[in-house]
Formats: structure tokens, C-alpha cells, sequence
């Protein structure tokens, strides 16, 4: 039986209960008459008293147990309960434990393997999980189909810089950096599409909102113009932290998160301009022009006293990807929105409209250095029954840093991929 199923249930009906419960040693004192542990499983912790034995002494941190004993109200205890132990079974003994008290986050890296087993991580995964299910439920509530984007592909979505190649079968390939130009493909067939996939972006600078490889939650819609997907992002990103609020309090209390301000967010979300962001920067200090891109310091300022998402809207044409519509009513102008989310967390998605004008896109695709003849196939899509559509992206693990209040997105994943880091 799982730890906190039981917990539930003695609070539930008032009572003690003999339990049965296996996990593994979190904490661990032993003393001259009695051993006091506390067991971890993947529900939660309890603290267990253990008669002292000589086969019970043998017990180390992180060994895996099984435990029988009397599960009873404890005011002192941390969970409010604790097992009186009549019997363990020591599954697998642990060798001397390497992490301790006093790790550095550097050392922490080199050992994820087994760092991912703390409680912090375990809620962070949790809530990763969970927001992971509430973006299917949403799409899946709203008539979205899920689909399957390639990973291995000859062109780049967002520029050539951040490309990792590949040899494949003797040519050249690239991993994906994003499903997008696909997703555009199966809109023609099923009108609105997602998927979660991973892509893969060779960032050369550490930060800590980059990682070389993460989760993109994309959608791509038929018949959709900037405005209509806008309403899908807000929406989508509320209802994926009303759920983690909802079924993960715990974690997020565990993680000192402000439970309460998430629990507030709401649609609309309020917008800036690209122009009223520059003007909104230089009062603050900045010395910030027409054309500029927003690093991380000015998208903290953006939202550093704000506690709802806010949209980014519009942006120079040449700072954005080939593919993002011109307005037709500031031709200086494309389409396109970041979602920057609240308190200084930064941007979280970018959305916008597609272009539709073959000339404009064949010129930009040259600009950006790229070869016009392996969108050929891009372009089609442009000549058979083109119509008006829009799409978006999220990174995953950079809705989990905010949500969970991480300083670092490493932590927002079991085994982070960046510049010289790839083990474990
Ligand atoms: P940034 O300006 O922050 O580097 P971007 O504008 O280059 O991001 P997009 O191409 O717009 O990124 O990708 C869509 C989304 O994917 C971003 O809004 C962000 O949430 C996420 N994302 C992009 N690059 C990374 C990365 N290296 N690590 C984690 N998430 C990322
Ligand atoms: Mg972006």
C-alpha cells in the first residue's frame, strides 16, 4: 500500500490502521533502544520507529524496505503520523549514500541519477506530469488531434545557428529545432493540430531559460488568424495551471511557490506592444531602438510587477523566422506574440500568424541564408488550397520553472542537455 493512501485513510475515518508499505530510506537515526527512519515512496514520506536489532541496525540511507507495523496519530511527526514498526525486510542495501547535506548544485549535476530521487525533484516531475496531462486534456476537450512530427529533418525551422547536424546514412540531416513547417502540413487534413515533441537547439551560451534539448508543445490551426490564436494560448496555458494547482498543492507548497497567485491566473491576458515595450524599457534605463531583441534582463523588467502572463505583441520583421506574416497594416511589422510570464520568468511561447505570400517567404528564406530549394516542399503547401492559419509553441520546461518558482530550468528536467553537459 502506497504511504499516503493510508495516511488518508486514518485521517478519513479517525483511527489507527495495520499497514503494510515498501519505499526507501530517506532519513535515518538510530539510537540505543530504537531506529527511527523515515520511508520515502512516490506518494510521500512517513516517519517509522523501529524496535533496535541487529539485522535492523544493518539499514542505510536509500536502501529499499519493506515495512509491516501500526500506523498512528502523531502530532510530532512531520506528516502528522507515524508507523510503529513490528517488522522490516531490507530489499536491496544501499552502499554508502554520496549525496549529503552539504551538496553544491555542481555536484549535484554529476550525480542526477540518483538526485532525481529527492523530494525536490520528485515534485517538480509532478508537476511536470501533470501539467504534460492537463495540455492533452485541454486539446483533447477542444477537438485538437495529437500527431507524430519527424525529429530527423534537412531544413531549419528557426535558423541555421542553433542547428545540430547529423550524418545520416552518409548526408547531411539536422535534428529538429521545431515541428512547426510540419504541424503546417496536417492542418490541410485535420484542421487543428498538435503535438509534444522533443527539439533540439544548439545554444551556445549557458542561461538559465536554455537547455540543448526540451519539450515543444506546438498547435497549428486551419482557418485561424492572429487574434483566434492568441485566445488558444491564453487558454491552453490557464487551464494547465489550474490543474497543477488544483492536484498539486503539495508539491508546489513543497517547492515554496505562492499557491495563491497562480491560483488567480486568468484570461484575457493583458498585452504591450512591441513599440510600448522599447518606450516602457528606455523609462526604466535601457537604451533600447527600433529593431533591438529583448534579452533576459528586459523581459524580467517587462513582468517583474506582474502576476498574470503578459503578451508581447508584434515584432520587427527581421527578428522573427521566415514564416510569421507581415502585418498588412505596418509592413515594418510581423504577426507574432510571446507569451512573457508573470514576475520576471520571461517568455514562454511564441505564437503568431503564418504567412501566406510565397515571394515574401522565398525572400526571406534567402535572407536568413537559407536554401530556398529545400522548402520546395514548404512552399506547396502555399499552392494547393492555402488558406488562413496560425500556430504556437511552448516550452514545457519553461512553463515548469515558472510554475514551480525554479531559479534554473535544469531542475525542470531529469536529465538536462547543455553546452559540455551530457552525462549522466
Ligand atoms: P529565446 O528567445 O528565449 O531563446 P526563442 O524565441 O528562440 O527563445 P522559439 O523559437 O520562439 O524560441 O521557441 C518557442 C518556445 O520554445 C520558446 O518560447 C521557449 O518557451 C521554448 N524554447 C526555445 N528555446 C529553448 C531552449 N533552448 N530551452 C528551453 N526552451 C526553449
Ligand atoms: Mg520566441
Amino acid at each position: 500500500m502506497m504511504i499516503y493512501k493510508n495516511i488518508e485513510y486514518c485521517f478519513n475515518k479517525g483511527e489507527s490502521k495495520d499497514v503494510n508499505v515498501r519505499g526507501w530510506v530517506h532519513r535515518l537515526r538510530k539510537q540505543k533502544d530504537n531506529i527511527f527512519l523515515t520511508l520515502r515512496d512516490s506518494t510521500g514520506i512517513i516517519q517509522c520507529i523501529l524496535p533496535f536489532t541487529e539485522e535492523y541496525n544493518k539499514v542505510t540511507i536509500e536502501s529499499s524496505v519493506e515495512i509491516s507495523g501500526n500506523l498512528i496519530k502523531d502530532e510530532r511527526s512531520p506528516s502528522g503520523y507515524e508507523i510503529h514498526a513490528n517488522n522490516m525486510n531490507i530489499v536491496g542495501l544501499a552502499e554508502n549514500y554520496p549525496i549529503r547535506k552539504d551538496f553544491s548544485v555542481a555536484y549535484l549535476n554529476t550525480v542526477r541519477h540518483l538526485w532525481n530521487r529527492s523530494r525536490k525533484m520528485q515534485s517538480i516531475m509532478k508537476v511536470k506530469s501533470e501539467a504534460m496531462s492537463a495540455a492533452g486534456e485541454w486539446f483533447k476537450e477542444n477537438n485538437w488531434y495529437q500527431t507524430t512530427p519527424p525529429i530527423i529533418n534537412n531544413s531549419a525551422c528557426e535558423g541555421g545557428s542553433t542547428l545540430f547536424e547529423l550524418d545520416f546514412f552518409g548526408n547531411k540531416a539536422y535534428l529538429s529545432q521545431s515541428a512547426q513547417l510540419y504541424l503546417e502540413t496536417l492542418i490541410f487534413s485535420l484542421e487543428k493540430v498538435w503535438s509534444s515533441t522533443t527539439s533540439f537547439r544548439a545554444e551556445k551560451s549557458k542561461t538559465p531559460r536554455h537547455l540543448a534539448e526540451y519539450t515543444h508543445l506546438e498547435g497549428e490551426q486551419a482557418w485561424a488568424n492572429f487574434e483566434d490564436i492568441l485566445k488558444v494560448e491564453e487558454e491552453l496555458l490557464t487551464h494547465i495551471v489550474q490543474r497543477v494547482v488544483q492536484n498539486n498543492h503539495k508539491d508546489l507548497e513543497f517547492l515554496k511557490q505562492d499557491v495563491g497567485y497562480l491560483s488567480r491566473i486568468k484570461t484575457p491576458f493583458d498585452r504591450i506592444t512591441y513599440e510600448e515595450a522599447i518606450s516602457f524599457l528606455n523609462k526604466k534605463g535601457f537604451d533600447m531602438k527600433f529593431g533591438d531583441d529583448f534579452g533576459t534582463e528586459e523581459e524580467r523588467q517587462l513582468t517583474s510587477n506582474l502576476d498574470n502572463p503578459l503578451f508581447l505583441i508584434s515584432a520587427p520583421v527581421e527578428a522573427k523566422p521566415f514564416y510569421t506574416k507581415i502585418n498588412p497594416d505596418d509592413e515594418r511589422m510581423v504577426l507574432s506574440a510571446d507569451i512573457l510570464a508573470p514576475r520576471g520568468f520571461g517568455e514562454i511561447s511564441t505564437g503568431g500568424q503564418r504567412e501566406d505570400d510565397i515571394e515574401s517567404l522565398t525572400r526571406r528564406i534567402k535572407k536568413e541564408g537559407l536554401n530556398p530549394k529545400e522548402y520546395d516542399w514548404y512552399m506547396d503547401l502555399r499552392k494547393y488550397g492555402s488558406v488562413p492559419h496560425s500556430g504556437f509553441g511552448f516550452g514545457l520546461e519553461r512553463i515548469v520553472r515558472w510554475i514551480c518558482n525554479l531559479d534554473h530550468i535544469r531542475d525542470t528536467t531529469p536529465n538536462p542537455r547543455s553546452v559540455s553537459k551530457s552525462y549522466p
